[in-house]
């Protein structure tokens, strides 16, 4: 049986990702609101009643924003790093607690194997690998910088899911008042189109047959630029076989399968 990723929205405004098997959902972050993960959910043919659970990876609003709304909505448990999860009691005190997570510990959820591991990012952020039978997905946006549990983790991924956020010369060039610049590339920010593809020599196998884009800036960045980059390096890695597109902030694309 297959599973499908489906990159319901991504960027600045908003991040949702639903990860989908054997008639089971799971949500990465919901910085939508439950109108729009509902539209886009319908336009993807997502089945409601197979959401299962939220895995959150971390505080900041565009991903978490929707999240009091769509838990009431769907009645599934949340999931979440300490930071997240205090700050989601605080934010939406209506809202069933989130469960902590252990980071760096794995745990059963409707079939996956869900494994969270710190990335590097302003508040305490996590990626997730969710592993089911022969499949493995790996998930990471907001990360300043590679580090070892990173590209441990999100290695000999099925279906990779990896930040391109920024491109340098635009960030330098934007309107962005100067520390607002060095808060996106001081490392604990965002992942540049350059950094995405350093990472990926060190995470494709054999078994990678997808790469999505995800979190791109809309003043720092354009989805041609990012994809270009990263078509030029799978170019230079002779992985023109991989399947490669780029999450949206102005709607949903199809979802892709491993
Ligand atoms: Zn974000
Ligand atoms: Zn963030």
């Amino acid at each position: 049986m297959k599973t499908g990723v489906t990159m319901l929205a991504s960027g600045s405004n908003g991040n949702c990702i639903a990860v989908s098997a054997e008639g089971h959902t799971i949500l990465i972050d919901c910085g939508i609101s439950l109108r729009m993960l509902r539209n886009r959910m319908k336009e993807t043919g997502i089945d409601e009643g197979s959401v299962r659970a939220i895995l959150v990876t971390h505080r900041h609003e565009d991903h978490v924003k929707g999240l009091d709304k769509v838990t009431e909505h769907f009645a599934v448990p949340v999931f979440a790093p300490v930071e997240a999860a205090d700050d989601l009691r605080r934010k939406f005190p209506s809202m069933m607690p989130a469960t902590m997570l252990e980071v760096g510990a794995t745990f059963t959820l409707s079939g996956f194997q869900v494994t969270s591991f710190p990335v590097e990012h302003d508040v305490q952020t996590v990626g997730y690998t969710l592993a089911r039978e022969s499949s493995k997905i790996g998930v990471a946006t907001d990360m300043g910088r590679a580090t070892i549990p990173a590209e441990f983790h999100l290695r000999d991924c099925n279906t990779l899911v990896l930040e391109s956020n920024y491109d340098v010369n635009m960030l330098v060039c934007s309107t962005r008042r100067w520390a607002l610049k060095q808060r996106i590339c001081n490392g604990k920010g965002h992942l540049s189109n350059v950094q995405n593809t350093e990472m990926l020599p060190k995470l494709l196998t054999p078994n990678t047959r997808n790469l999505i884009l995800a979190h791109v800036s809309h003043d720092c960045n354009k989805y041609e630029i990012a994809l270009e980059q990263a078509r030029n390096t799978l170019t230079c890695l002779q992985r023109q076989d991989l399947f490669l597109d780029c999450g949206r902030r102005e709607g949903a694309i199809p979802t892709v399968w491993c």
